[in-house]
């Protein structure tokens, strides 16, 4: 069917980078890390829930650059602990849980409170890695694939700091098209103005249908769909960012929506650990 209709559909391949950690957060974090390593911090202390990419983003990243990592979690800690925070210590990570009332107020003038180390030793990164720091690593996708001259990137959107790294360099002629996965995300411009410094900008468009009913929701739909996706291209998606992703995209090729001619690259931005939490037996990979 793309043949026919001329289109060229490229994925990249962000999750080949580390099978378990997002590769999108791994570029978020980098200019944080360099930020730590070069203030000559030696404990990176980031937070998260109990399911976050982020954090085993961080105690990866953290430990692969000889750093100690500590990692925050809303909620208090579960009976059966999550594969996530299983992963985090792994890498080394040490978790502190918090209350749901409590775990909004940390943050970095704060952590002092929290943990034991001396503060000057601590490096503190946003949750999720958002910010204008994370903005600027994710801008480094973008100059990885836009030698490939796309008429349209596409890409999952959590936060948008990802997104919002794609619209960084304004030297790119692709339009870039958004999928977000939370239901009714109004703060989205808000966010990326705030990250960009500056208005949306116009060559870029949003695809609000598309969450199956909210964040980390899923329906057969979207599960058979990335079983047969995986079947037929051998690639991987997760049922939390990049199924819903590629489900959209697949879907307005269908409808029509992207002109004869268009090369599309869709950013495969990881996520797969997240898909360990469905029963057995659920993925066909
Ligand atoms: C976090 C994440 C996203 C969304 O990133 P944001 O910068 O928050 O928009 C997309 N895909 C995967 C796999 C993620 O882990």
């Amino acid at each position: 069917m793309l043949d026919m209709l001329g289109i060229e559909w490229l994925i990249a391949r962000l999750d080949l980078i580390h099978p378990i950690v997002s590769g999108n957060k791994l570029y978020k974090l980098y200019f944080y890390i360099q930020d730590a390593l070069a203030t000559k911090k030696n404990i990176l202390v980031t937070k998260g829930g109990a399911y976050s990419n982020h954090l085993v983003a961080s105690a990866y990243y953290a430990q692969l650059n000889g750093l100690k990592s500590i990692g925050l979690v809303r909620g208090e800690k579960a009976a059966q602990q999550s594969h996530t925070l299983q992963q985090c210590e792994t890498w080394g990570m040490q978790l502190a849980y918090f209350s749901r009332e409590d775990y909004p107020q940390i943050n970095e003038d704060k952590i002092q409170e929290y943990i034991s180390f001396d503060k000057d030793q601590c490096f503190f990164i946003p949750e999720g890695g958002y910010g204008i720091t994370g903005t600027k690593g994710a801008s480094l996708i973008m100059e990885a694939i836009s030698s490939l001259n796309p008429n349209y990137i596409t890409i999952a959107v959590g936060t948008g700091c990802t997104l919002s790294g794609l619209l960084y360099n304004k030297n790119s002629q692709a339009k870039i098209i958004a999928v977000p996965v939370l239901k009714g995300f109004h703060d989205l411009e808000k966010n990326m103005t705030e990250l960009l410094e500056s208005q949306t900008p116009l060559n870029f468009e949003v695809f609000n249908d598309y969450h199956f009913g909210g964040y980390a929701k899923k329906n057969h739909e979207l599960l058979q769909f990335m079983n047969t996706f995986y079947v037929e291209n051998n690639i991987p998606t997760d049922f939390v960012y990049t199924g819903k992703m590629i489900y959209a995209i697949w879907d307005k090729i269908k409808s029509g929506y992207f002109t004869n001619g268009s090369k599309i690259i869709s950013i495969h931005t990881g996520g797969l650990q997240g898909n360990l939490s469905l029963p057995d037996g659920t993925l066909v990979f």
